[in-house]
């Protein structure tokens, strides 16, 4: 019984067990969303997106902001993304999607006459659009 107890303890406190790193990642890198933590249900959810990829090397790891993922994504062939959602009012985390980004993660878009648009410069737009972007500025 104490066996037992001691396990669904140890069960409650592995959800809400997000690391320092992870929580300031969530405060530096993070983005915020209007939802709210399922949890404790004091705070909007964050999400923090983190690299890994063979091209990064000793970046391969990190968090990065989607502006940042929006360059990231011009620049490197292919690189995953993890979106962990994270509260920092109870530490509760979930690793929300993974996805791949970069010049070759997406087939490209048909649309002539891109390449102004290419050149325009919308890195502020989402990483997507980034790449459809580039795609079909290289055509
Ligand atoms: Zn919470």
């Amino acid at each position: 019984m104490l066996r037992e107890l001691l396990a669904g303890r140890v069960g409650t406190y592995d959800v809400c067990d997000a690391s320092p790193y992870l929580k300031n990642a969530a405060r530096f890198h993070g983005e915020p969303t209007e939802d709210r933590c399922p949890i404790c249900r004091s705070e909007n959810l964050i999400h923090v997106h983190y690299i890994y990829g063979d091209e990064l090397k000793q970046s391969a790891g990190q968090a990065r902001t989607r502006a940042e993922l929006s360059v990231l994504a011009m620049t490197l062939r292919e690189f995953q993304v993890f979106v962990v959602e994270v509260c920092l009012g109870c530490d509760w985390n979930h690793l929300v999607e993974q996805f791949l980004l970069g010049r070759d993660g997406l087939a490209g878009g048909t649309e002539d006459g891109a390449e102004q648009d290419a050149m325009g410069g919308t890195a502020a737009s989402g990483a997507g659009s980034a790449i459809r972007r580039r795609r079909e500025a290289q055509r």
